[in-house]
């Protein structure tokens, strides 16, 4: 049998990097997905480029046959994610898992926030669900274990101060998961999402944590600061979010869960 196939977005770096790294090492074939090079927005975002290069070495490191491509992706723009999914079916033959991950955060109180911030977070986090979703579910159709698994939050189980957008964005995405779980179910493809919590990728370091004590304006540490707002006392790790993938991609009874990996900070 051929080793299963994944579709990952969003996969330039943090969460999505590990994920692909993980599914590699578990026997996928991976299509990674990201921008290409140049995007602006309040924090720099992951560059396909970049992604090349680091799998490509990845590939050498491991002396593989080539398991891995690379491709450009904007998941708003209905055309480049047909196109990602019509790559991968030439790459590799078959798609068995699509992963949602890609992934904009902004913050901000409502009355100043900007209207272009507010639509591309619901671009990118919600409504690109819907249009990678849309052009893969033929090719999952046909697919041994197939499933979907959305990168949705934390933030899409409790409402956060000057976080309508992102929030809003985040219980949509587990709205859509549930949806999706029930509709697709019939055909046999399993939704579920993840919900991290607090991970060190650059949407926490470049643009969520606070450089300085506002009152003091002592530098704050990202660990510190972690572990003040989590039970457990530690950030999640990229690795830890793969580890939840890996587990979704693999459990065949399991559909339509909001699985959180938060170290406490959230149980519903
Ligand atoms: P990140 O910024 O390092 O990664 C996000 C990736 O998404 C980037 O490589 C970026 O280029 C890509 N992306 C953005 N817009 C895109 C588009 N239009 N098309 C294709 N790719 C696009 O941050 P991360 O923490 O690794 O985020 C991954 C996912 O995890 C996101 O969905 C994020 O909302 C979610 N998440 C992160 C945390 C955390 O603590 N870091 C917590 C909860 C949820």
């Amino acid at each position: 049998m051929s080793s299963p196939v994944a579709l990952v977005t969003g996969a330039a770096r943090g969460i999505g990097l590990a994920i692909t790294e993980a599914l590699l090492a578990n026997g996928y074939q991976v299509m990674a997905a990201d921008l290409p090079t140049g995007e602006s927005w309040n924090y720099a975002l992951g560059d396909s480029s970049l992604l090349k290069e680091h799998l490509t070495t990845h590939a050498d490191n491991h002396n593989a046959a080539p398991k891995v491509a690379v491709c450009d992706l904007d998941v708003t723009d209905s055309a480049s994610c047909q196109e990602a999914v019509q790559r991968t079916l030439e790459t590799f033959g078959q798609l068995n898992l699509l992963v949602n991950n890609a992934g904009v955060v902004d913050t901000g109180p409502i009355a100043e926030f900007s209207e272009s911030a507010w639509d591309r977070i619901f671009a990118v986090n919600t409504k690109g669900l819907f249009l990678m979703t849309r052009a893969a579910v033929p090719l999952l159709r046909s697919a041994d274990n197939a499933s979907i698994i959305n990168t949705a939050s934390i933030a899409g189980k409790k409402g956060m101060p000057n976080m309508a957008a992102y929030c809003g964005s985040k219980f949509a995405a587990i709205g859509i998961t549930q949806s999706l779980a029930q509709e697709l179910a019939s055909d046999n493809i399993r939704v579920n999402a993840i919900c991290p919590g607090i991970v060190g990728t650059a949407m926490w370091l470049e643009h969520l944590m606070p450089k300085v004590n506002a009152e003091t304006e002592v530098p704050i540490d990202f660990d510190t600061r972690s572990s003040q707002l989590i039970p457990l006392g530690r950030p999640q790790s990229v690795e830890d979010m793969a580890g939840a993938v890996l587990y979704l991609a693999r459990a065949e009874n399991v559909t339509g869960i909001a699985l959180t990996i938060a170290g406490g900070m959230e149980m519903n």
